[in-house]
C-alpha cells in the first residue's frame, strides 16, 4: 500500500528525527531534500495504458463475453470502475492513436486522420504536446511498447530502414521504445528499438516498398500454396512466416518477427519496462499487437476459448495483461499504479484472411448489443471496453455510465500527474479524473465528436442523441436516440429535425473553434 499518511503530510509537517534549529535544517538539507522527494512520489502515481488492437465490447468476459474467460482483465473489473459507454475517438486504428496520444481529434489533422501505410512519415509533429512529453514534463520515465502506426521518419524524404529511425516515438517524449511501425498485416514486419531496428545484421540490409515487389521473396499472389493463413482479399504481398501480408519487404531477414511469438516478445519488454530500477514514476504505453489480423496466437492459447483463434487471441492479450499486473505485485507498485486498459476501434470479422471468425463465433458477439464493426459509425465500431484501477484512489467494483473518448486520456492523466496543460496542448482532451474517483457531479463532457475510416466520416453524440452526418449528395443524415434504441435500427432524423440542426450546430461549432475544451 502507498503511504497515505505521508501523502496528506505538508512540507512544513516533514519530520527530520534530532531536527531542532535552522543550522540543524541546513545541516541537514540534503537528507531533507532526499525525504522530501521520497514523500512527494506517491502523489504522482505510476501510469500504464494498455490499448488493445481491434478488440470489441463483447470481446471481454467483464462486458458478457461467454465463450472466452479473461480472468485478468475482469481482475481490473473488480478492483476499479468498469464503464459502459467509453468511446474510441475514431473507428479505425491510427486515428485513434493520434488523438488517444495528442488529446486532439485526429479530424483535425490531415496527417494522423486515416489509416497510415508502413511507409508513412510521423503524423504528429515533434512540437506537440503528447501523453509521453506531458508526463516526461512531470517528471515521468515513458516508454512505449507495441503497436505504434503514427508513421516513422520525415516527411521529406524517404527513410531507410538500416540506418536511424527518426524522428519516432522518442522525438515525441518517450524515453524508451519498442514497437512494431505499422500493423502486424503489412509490412515492415520488424521490431524498433528506439532509433534501429532491433536484430538487423551487417550486408543485410532491409528494404521495404509498397508499390512493387522487392527481391525474390514469394507473394502471397504468386504462391498462395505456400500460405499456412489463406487470404481473402488484398494481404497479398511478402510472405513471412507464412502468412502474406499487404507491402512487400527484402533483406534484414534476422530482424523479421515470429508472429506466434509477438505477444510474449512485446509483453516481456513491457514487464522489463516496468522492472526497471528507477527513482522516477513511470508511464507505460503498451499497445498489443492482439487481437488484430492475421491472428496466429501462440500454440499454448489455441483452444483456450470457445470461438476460434479469435478467442484464443483474446485468451493471449488477457495473459499479457496478466503479466503486467503480476509485474507489478511482485515489484510493489500495484497501489501507486493507475491503469487504464481500452482499444482502438471495433471489433473486426474475418478481415483479409481465411480466420473463420464467423463460421467459429459459436454465439460469441464481439461487438455486444451495439450495430456494427470496425470502421463504422454505429455503436460497434468505437464502442469499446475502458476500465480503470487506481487502488484507494478509484473505487473497487465501480461501474460509471459516463461518456468518455481514449482523446480525454491527456488532459486526465495530467490531472493524475498534477500537471496543468496549457491553451493549446489537448485541444479535445477532458480530465475524466473525476468520474475515475466517482466525484463528478455533472458529466464531464457535453458531446463528443466521432470519426469513422476517414476524416470525411463524422458523427456527433448528446445525451442520447448520436448523428451520423451525410457524407455525400444524395445521402441523409442518421440520427439515432441510444437510450430507446440502442441497436439503432430507427432513423429519427426526420421525425426530430431540430435535433439534427442542434447536433449540426455543434459539430459546425468544433470545427470554426479548432478545439472543444475551453481554454
Ligand atoms: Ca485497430
Amino acid at each position: 500500500m502507498p503511504d497515505r499518511s505521508s501523502r496528506r503530510s505538508t512540507p512544513g509537517a516533514l519530520r527530520v528525527p534530532g531536527l531542532s534549529s535552522r543550522r540543524d535544517f541546513l545541516k541537514f538539507a540534503p537528507l531533507a531534500a532526499v525525504a522530501e522527494g521520497a514523500r512527494a512520489r506517491p502523489g504522482k502515481p505510476n501510469i500504464i495504458f494498455i490499448l488493445a488492437d481491434d478488440i470489441g465490447y463483447g470481446d471481454l468476459s467483464c462486458y458478457g463475453a461467454e465463450r472466452v474467460r479473461t480472468p485478468n482483465v475482469d481482475r481490473i473489473a473488480r478492483e476499479g470502475i468498469r464503464f459502459t459507454d467509453a468511446h474510441a475517438p475514431a473507428s479505425v486504428c491510427t486515428p485513434t492513436r493520434y488523438a488517444a496520444l495528442t488529446g486532439q481529434y485526429a479530424w483535425r489533422n490531415p496527417a494522423g486522420d486515416h489509416i497510415l501505410s508502413g511507409e508513412a512519415p510521423l503524423s504528429i509533429d515533434p512540437s506537440t504536446t503528447t501523453l509521453a512529453s506531458m508526463l516526461k514534463r512531470a517528471g515521468y520515465r515513458t516508454g512505449h511498447v507495441g503497436k505504434w502506426h503514427l508513421g516513422v521518419g520525415e516527411r521529406s524524404r524517404s527513410l531507410d530502414w538500416n540506418l536511424e529511425i527518426r524522428p519516432g516515438p522518442l522525438e515525441l517524449g518517450f524515453d524508451y521504445a519498442y514497437y512494431y511501425p505499422a500493423t502486424n498485416d503489412r509490412v515492415p514486419c520488424v521490431y524498433v528499438e528506439n532509433h534501429r531496428v532491433a536484430g538487423l545484421t551487417a550486408g543485410d540490409p532491409l528494404a521495404i516498398s509498397y508499390a512493387k515487389q522487392l527481391g525474390n521473396e514469394p507473394t502471397g499472389r504468386e504462391h498462395p500454396e505456400m500460405l499456412k493463413l489463406k487470404l481473402l482479399a488484398g494481404h497479398d504481398g511478402t510472405i513471412v512466416n507464412g502468412i502474406s501480408r499487404i507491402g512487400f519487404m527484402s533483406g534484414g531477414k534476422p530482424a523479421w518477427w515470429d508472429d506466434e511469438r509477438m505477444a510474449d516478445t512485446l509483453t516481456a519488454k513491457a514487464v522489463e519496462f516496468i522492472e526497471e530500477k528507477r527513482s522516477a514514476p513511470f508511464f507505460l504505453y503498451f499497445a498489443t499487437s492482439n487481437i488484430h489480423q492475421p491472428r496466429w496466437p501462440h500454440p499454448r492459447f489455441r483452444g483456450a476459448g470457445g470461438c476460434g483463434t479469435r478467442c484464443d487471441s483474446i485468451a493471449e492479450f488477457d495473459s499479457s495483461v496478466g503479466a503486467v499486473l503480476a509485474a507489478l505485485d511482485r515489484k510493489g507498485l500495484t497501489d501507486n499504479t493507475l491503469l487504464v486498459i481500452s482499444s482502438d476501434n471495433g471489433p473486426a470479422m474475418d478481415d483479409g484472411y481465411q480466420s473463420f471468425d464467423v463460421r467459429d463465433a459459436n454465439g460469441h458477439d464481439c461487438n455486444g448489443p451495439w450495430r456494427g464493426y470496425k470502421g463504422s459509425l454505429y455503436e460497434g465500431g468505437h464502442r469499446e471496453p475502458f476500465l480503470a484501477r487506481w487502488p484507494g484512489r478509484i473505487r473497487a467494483g465501480s461501474q460509471s455510465g459516463e461518456l468518455l473518448c481514449l482523446v480525454d486520456l491527456l488532459a486526465t492523466m495530467a490531472a493524475a500527474a498534477g500537471q496543468k496543460l496549457s491553451g493549446n496542448e489537448g485541444p479535445d482532451s477532458f480530465n475524466l479524473l473525476p468520474a475515475l474517483l466517482g466525484q463528478a457531479r455533472r458529466p464531464v463532457r457535453d458531446h463528443l465528436v466521432l470519426q469513422g475510416n476517414g476524416s470525411g466520416r463524422l458523427a456527433v453524440r448528446r445525451g442520447p442523441w448520436k448523428l451520423i452526418l451525410a457524407t455525400k449528395p444524395g445521402e441523409s443524415p442518421e440520427l439515432y436516440n441510444l437510450e430507446s434504441d440502442p441497436g439503432e435500427t430507427r432513423n429519427a432524423a426526420e421525425e426530430r429535425p431540430g435535433v439534427v440542426a442542434e447536433l449540426s450546430r455543434i459539430l459546425a461549432h468544433n470545427m470554426a473553434q479548432r478545439r472543444s475544451r475551453p481554454q
